[in-house]
């Protein structure tokens, strides 16, 4: 029960660390998926009506751990099927509040034109000198795609067959006309033309042919020859021995570096522009080695829009393509890092040091700036210039996750009290004291370092400076040597002027029809009475400070009294919803312990008392607010768990209808399909933010729920929301409960604002994530889990100093879970450059496309997902530009040259590019969308990496006997070995892809049945079997999940199965069903967009 472990060694600040022990709090039972918990929920294991579609079973299957019949997903009530998974997965707000998309300018505090002092030690650049120019440098002449002109919107897109109903539009997947006509053997991809010029390197002039291609359509492109082997280092050159291809298709005949492909010599193919892609101009040129026909390389390249539409166009030239392995490989890059990065600790101490990858494990030891776990930036050397800025284009961004969880081995922040006045501040711009403030006049002043003013320091603050100007305590306190701490907050950052209550839980459970019929409500109420033991609790406390309360609804409301006195729960029913009332208040909110015995008789009593209900309606606004009402009576902050099932259709406040429309897509209106369909959702969350009332939703839908406007509430009041499609209790409760457990017990922070003030010269000026803003600095948050990320974009107002550098500090205000208020603290220095070329050394490009999705996410609320896209490309190719003009060099315009920290921009923008926000497949519904729309806006750099681009692990290629991971390889169907197992995780899904031609003895081991045809596909649950490859495998799905913040159901899919439609949707380096292009093709687009801008 003693939830604090890892409280961390004693911290030379003479006080004991204690604060955040929560955070590392012993789970309650099945948070890593390994041990999901067997309880039998007997009268749910019988078959459901609806699910008869389920495959046959493997025959002697051992039966699976938990309970759960291992079923396919393939469900026929509930056309998501597998694809549903994906919807459900994991969801988090994002803003969409009107308030975030205008900020004002000038809105600065502080408009100070004070020089900043300069209190930092010479700029270091940690690492050593920046990769020599490790550019990428290929060659692509032939690229004309001139003549090709870009069409409109492939109408294919709109031609999925707009559903009548929506349970039609998602039951559609397994057998629409889109997938039914996919090329399983991908016969004759379509050619897609030009020469394959060689990868360079940059100090190597380009060959003399690079310019003379002509277009394609004109005559036949020449063929330059490999001018130069890679450079070293640069990791892409080697073609990996590891990546086996996929059996259907012959062994690529990959050239080795130099080597010309005289095969490729000749007219152009006949066909290529006609059929447009979707993403502009097609390109056609391309570089690297020149390999052979593949046939099966990604899928038919042309023509991608109308894909769907014209299955199987006839092309029968063979491809020519750029070989994969000559351009840069996102997975030579994360073994790079780590390799280099993953040894040594990451030490803080010196300004504008670029953190290793995210997908790095790394120490990290605070010595003044906070940890990358805490803010990562796009750039750690900004422009001192906005016209440099400008000119780069490279957003100056930083992804702040105030309350990262740690790993074991790392401290939490310190807390500081500084007594009833409080932390110490800056007079003017109300900065908190950071080891960034200048002690002078021997102690008795401080120099502001974000606007210079000079303050007093209060006479039981003073200390005696030593030789260095350093005050003699520094490293006694940590609010003057490291980057995150917090302090106590006094009763004058409470509000009214009042110490807070501890705050309070609210499950609120729909207990209408379909609630009860798929066994949740059961369900829930059974977890209920176990987990309610390990609500978060502070330090060392014996028991959770927080309070619960329980609501039931269907189209009314229904109150209990759980008080401790009470012999049996008492029920009060509010049918009146357009007025919501809470009819009482003593009894409402109770301490678990005092009042087990009643909460108790209560869950067990629930599910009973609706057992016959017959009514199907439900409301959701007056469930709310009858949340805010009860918190208000109790005064104090708090969080609802919402259970919802369904559209609520009942009269009431917030009533919804079905408004879904798959013909809006790919048109101006397609934004209306993320916009709330009412601004009562929206005035709803105002008053939950000024109550300190947090929402978390969790949606059980059977049809379009609509996401876009329920999910309004928990993103303004920084809750989360989970989706999963067609609940059934045997396929889903694992999943669902191991969500539900980590989420009731996860440390919040209630009632929260941050502010992030920064060095004269920048500002903060936009700002995305799961939150509310009422003005242009201040970031609302009802509640604040440490799963959570705000993005802020910063702006220069003025001009930087290279000497002095420009900080961040980060401040966030919250009540604890045990009631305590308390500010947290986090402050980053960063390098300021005069020469582009030291900004283009120093970027993350993780961290980059991290702000990118978001900005393009939130773009589709206003314009069109077409243009949001092509804002995209631009935006992108002006990076590379302005890169290739002034800091590579000089060589010819044939060639590709990307700067070393962005050498995968273009690989994992077109993976944003094609995700199903902005580019959907007829099997994504418009709550799917929605769903991973605002998920997207709260995740992390590490969750963003892997959502766009998955991770796909070969599960047979490495000794059986090895405990490491094994080496991922690159997200394409040509990775794939049809004599191998592999797993694919993007943070919300989990597949299993069994090769066609795998060993029966490996079949054996796994799945317990003698043939690769034996295998069910859509299994969820892998058999328990006593070998070291069973283990092995269960081993290393646990460990993936761990990681995760979500739950991630498997899927196992067999090759050739109409499953694997569905498990190549996340092959991103491949050419997508929805139109997206592949990565080689898209890198080809990006190589000309860059020349148009160049020329
Ligand atoms: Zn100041």
């Amino acid at each position: 029960m003693n939830v604090n472990q890892s409280i961390p060694p004693v911290p030379p600040f003479g006080q004991p660390q204690p604060v955040y022990p929560g955070y590392h709090q012993s789970s309650y039972s099945g948070q890593s998926g390994s041990t999901a918990p067997t309880i039998p929920y007997g009268a749910y294991n019988g078959p459901v009506p609806g699910y008869q579609q389920t495959p046959p079973q493997g025959i002697s299957r051992a039966p699976p751990s938990s309970g759960a019949p291992p079923a396919s997903t393939a469900q026929a009530a509930c056309g998501q099927v597998a694809y549903g998974q994906f919807g459900q997965g994991d969801v988090q707000n994002g803003p969409s509040s009107a308030v975030q998309m205008q900020r004002l300018p000038g809105s600065q505090p502080f408009g100070s034109p004070l020089a900043p002092v300069g209190n930092q030690p010479a700029v270091l650049q940690p690492y050593g000198p920046p990769p020599t120019s490790a550019q990428v440098t290929a060659q692509l002449a032939g690229m004309q795609i001139s003549s090709a002109v870009a069409p409109a919107p492939p109408s294919s897109e709109l031609g999925y067959g707009p559903p009548t109903s929506l349970a039609s539009a998602s039951g559609s997947f397994p057998n629409s006309g889109l997938y039914g006509s996919y090329p399983q053997g991908q016969a004759s991809p379509v050619s897609q033309a030009q020469g394959h010029p060689g990868i360079q390197t940059p100090q190597r002039s380009a060959p003399s042919q690079a310019s003379s291609f002509t277009p394609p359509a004109s005559g036949g492109p020449r063929l330059p020859s490999v001018t130069g082997p890679l450079l070293p280092g640069q990791g892409f050159g080697a073609p990996s021995v590891s990546q086996p291809n996929h059996v259907s298709s012959p062994p690529p005949q990959a050239l080795p570096p130099g080597t010309q492909m005289t095969g490729l010599l000749g007219p152009p193919p006949p066909m290529h522009s006609p059929q447009q892609p979707g993403y502009q101009p097609q390109q056609n040129g391309s570089f690297g080695s020149a390999r052979g026909p593949q046939p099966n390389y990604g899928s038919p390249y042309p023509a991608a829009p109308t894909f769907g539409s014209q299955p199987g166009l006839p092309q029968p030239l063979p491809p020519k393509r750029l070989d994969p392995d000559a351009i840069p490989s996102p997975i030579q890059v994360i073994e790079d890092d780590r390799n280099n990065r993953g040894t040594e600790p990451f030490v803080t101490g010196v300004r504008g040091q670029v953190p290793p990858l995210v997908t790095t494990n790394f120490l990290v030891k605070d010595q003044g700036n906070a940890s990358p776990r805490y803010i990562r930036c796009t750039s750690y050397n900004i422009p001192c210039t906005s016209d440099m800025a400008k000119q780069a284009q490279v957003p100056l961004a930083a992804v702040i996750k105030p309350l990262a969880r740690l790993p074991p081995d790392e401290a939490s922040p310190y807390v500081v009290d500084h007594g009833e006045s409080g932390p110490l501040r800056c007079n003017r711009c109300k900065a908190y004291m950071c080891p960034f403030m200048q002690f002078i006049e021997g102690g008795r002043r401080f120099q502001c370092c974000f606007c210079s003013c000079i303050n007093d320091v209060p006479p039981q603050y003073f200390q005696h400076l030593d030789h260095t100007g350093k005050r003699v305590d520094a490293y006694d306190r940590p609010e003057l040597s490291l980057g995150s701490y917090e302090f106590l907050a006094t009763v004058d950052y409470c509000k009214n002027n009042k110490f807070p209550s501890p705050p309070a839980f609210i499950f609120m459970i729909d207990v209408s029809y379909n609630a009860i019929r798929t066994g949740l409500v059961r369900l829930l109420c059974e977890e209920l009475k176990s987990l309610l033991d390990f609500l978060p609790r502070e330090g060392g406390a014996e028991e959770s400070a927080i309070r619960v309360g329980f609501v039931t609804y269907n189209k009314v409301l229904h109150f209990y009294n759980v008080k401790s006195s009470l012999a049996q729960p008492q029920m009060m029913v509010v049918s009146d919803v357009a007025d919501m009332f809470v009819p009482l208040l003593d009894g409402f909110l109770v301490n678990v312990n005092e009042s087990r015995a009643v909460i108790t008789s209560l869950l067990d009593q629930i599910p009973e008392m609706f057992a016959d209900t017959r009514e199907t309606e439900t409301v959701f606004v007056p469930v709310i607010q009858a949340g805010i009402e009860a918190l208000k009576a109790a005064e104090c902050a708090g969080k609802l768990f919402l259970f919802h099932t369904s559209l609520p259709i009942a009269e009431a406040p917030g009533k919804l209808k079905n408004r879904d429309d798959r013909k809006l897509i790919n048109t101006d209106k397609e934004k209306t399909l993320f916009q709330p369909q009412t601004g009562a959702y929206q005035t709803l969350a105002k008053e939950c933010v000024a109550q300190g009332c947090c929402i978390d939703l969790f949606l059980f839908p059977n049809q379009y729920v609509d996401v876009a406007t329920l999910s309004v509430v928990p993103q303004l009041t920084g809750g989360s929301v989970y989706k999963y499609a067609c609940f059934q209790v045997e396929n889903d409760q694992e999943r669902f409960l191991s969500d539900l457990r980590r989420n009731v017990q996860k440390v919040v922070a209630f009632d929260a604002v941050m502010r992030v003030r920064t060095s004269t010269g920048i500002r903060a000026v936009d700002f995305f994530g799961a939150f509310y803003m009422s003005n242009t600095t201040d970031v609302e948050l009802a509640g604040l889990d440490g799963d959570k990320t705000v993005t802020v974009e910063f702006k220069h107002d003025d001009r930087l100093n290279e000497e002095s550098g420009a900080l961040l500090q980060c401040a966030l205000l919250y009540t604890s879970c045990a009631g305590q208020r308390r500010l947290r603290i986090h402050n980053l220095a960063l390098n300021c450059c005069t020469q582009l070329a030291d900004l283009y050394r120093n970027c993350e490009t993780d961290t980059l496309i991290n702000y990118m999705a978001k900005f393009a996410y939130r773009g589709v609320l206003n314009s069109p997902v077409k243009a949001v896209r092509d804002t995209l490309i631009t935006q992108c190719a002006q990076i590379l530009a302005c890169y290739r003009k002034n800091c590579a060099s000089p060589s010819s315009a044939g060639q590709l040259i990307l700067p070393e920290c962005m050498k995968l921009l273009p690989v994992y923008l077109n993976c944003v590019l094609k995700s199903d926000v902005l580019q959907p497949g007829a099997e994504v519904t418009t709550d799917d969308r929605a769903y991973v729309r605002q998920l997207v806006t709260s995740m992390d750099v590490a969750e963003t990496n892997v959502f766009f681009y998955p991770r796909l692990l070969p599960l047979t290629k490495s000794p059986i006997e090895s405990t490491t991971e094994p080496p991922a390889v690159r997200a394409s169907e040509e990775r794939l070995s049809n004599g191998d197992i592999y797993l694919l995780e993007n943070g919300l899904n989990l597949f299993l892809w069994v090769g066609a031609s795998v060993q029966q003895g490996v079949v054996q081991s796994l799945f317990s049945v003698s043939s690769f045809s034996q295998i069910t596909s859509g299994l969820s649950v892998l058999p328990v079997l006593d070998n070291p490859l069973s283990k092995k495998v269960q081993g290393l799905i646990d460990s993936l999940r761990a990681q995760r913040s979500r739950y991630m159901k498997l899927i196992v899919v067999k090759q050739e199965d109409k499953l694997e439609m569905l498990f190549k949707h996340f092959l991103v380096e491949d050419k997508s069903l929805s139109g997206g292009a592949s990565y080689v093709d898209f890198l080809c687009h990006m190589h000309k967009e860059i020349r148009q801008l160049l020329s």
